[in-house]
């Protein structure tokens, strides 16, 4: 049992990370500012109300929590945001993260799980995508989230840190029992933008293109599933506390779904016909991203249970149902 501090605890990620360190024993003390967070995703343990760019409150955190590790969510992560406000982005990401390691460094904490992203591979010419290949980030977003890996390394080279990096691939669903999930607003992400379809909230779901070099023309994805990515984080957090070294791993399941796909398992899933439009290519979108998760499953046990696209899009339609905040 070890009381962590969860950075964006209040965030879609990081209260999914809250419930299930309290469920595996732990006592998790969620640190957010609540601009993109909600207090009522807070269950599971106590908020404490901060900005990572605040050293003060910071370090007041730290002497309140007592934490013995950080798992550190807190972050901007929209890639069409990020181009626009690079500036937000480089702050809010990249010195917030090093607030937070410096505060932990003179706090004496010496383990973090950081959540990266695969878009620090930018456009990978690898496919599927292996932890070795070369990180080339092409927008704003991602080179915060690579600079954060890279002051990772540094803090480890001169203060013994050590630190899981975890390149999550495409995100989705929500916690079985919807007492939390998934609320961004406002929303940029497939799924939860097709369920808002299928609810009538929106006319439409329009497809980003659909002349890619992909079998049925529309982008492909690799889909983790929430809960079985906090399960990689919890046994990332367990094989820190047990003494073992840094790790970069990538959190994905190998299978990828094209847009098209992922619709077709809404209609699926609910009986129905979800209006769809064709729309024109976003900027910045590869074609495949697919990841090589072999790395975490043989260095952390990690066994994704619920990544099955139809499990997250009904256990994403249950929360969108009977919970938001
Ligand atoms: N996408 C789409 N329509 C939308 C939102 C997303 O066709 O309204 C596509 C997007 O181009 C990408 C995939 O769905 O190929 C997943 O996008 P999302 O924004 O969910 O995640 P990302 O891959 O950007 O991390």
């Amino acid at each position: 049992m070890s009381r962590i501090l969860v950075t964006g605890g209040a965030g879609y990620i990081g209260s999914h990370a809250c419930k299930m360190l309290r469920a595996a024993g732990h006592e998790p003390i969620a640190f957010d500012n609540l601009r993109t967070g909600w207090k009522a995703a807070v269950k599971f343990g106590p908020l404490i109300e901060g900005d990572l760019l605040d050293r003060d409150t910071l370090a007041a955190a730290f002497k309140e929590a007592q934490p013995e590790a950080v798992m550190h969510f807190a972050a901007l992560s929209n890639v069409g945001e990020s181009v626009k406000d690079p500036e937000l982005y480089w702050r809010n990401n990249v010195t917030g993260s090093l607030n937070l390691l410096s505060a932990m460094r003179d706090a004496g904490v010496g383990k973090i799980v950081f959540s990266s992203t695969a878009a620090t591979y930018g456009e990978p010419d690898q496919d599927p995508i292996t932890e070795t290949a070369p990180q080339k980030p092409i927008n704003p977003y991602g080179a915060s989230k690579l600079a954060v890996e890279a002051m990772l390394d540094d803090f480890e080279a001169a203060h013994g840190l050590k630190s899981i990096a975890f390149r999550y691939f495409n995100v989705a669903g929500a916690d079985p029992e919807a007492e939390i999930g998934e609320d961004h607003r406002p929303e940029t992400h497939l799924v939860p933008l097709v369920l808002d379809a299928a609810a009538g909230d929106r006319e439409n779901i329009t497809i980003f293109g659909d002349d890619y070099a992909t079998p049925d023309g529309t982008c492909i994805r690799d889909y983790v599933h929430v809960c079985d990515l906090i399960d990689a984080h919890i046994l990332g957090l367990d094989h820190l506390m047990q003494g073992g070294g840094s790790l970069r791993l990538n959190l994905g399941t190998g299978h990828g779904f094209s847009v098209r796909e992922v619709i077709d398992a809404v209609d699926e899933a609910l009986q129905m016909k979800v209006p769809r439009k064709m729309g024109t290519r976003r900027g910045g979108d590869p074609a495949r991203l697919v990841c090589d998760g072999s790395r975490a499953k043989a260095a952390l046990g990690w066994a994704p249970k619920r990544s099955v696209m139809e499990t997250m899009v009904t256990d994403a339609w249950r929360w969108r149902q009977t919970g938001r905040y």
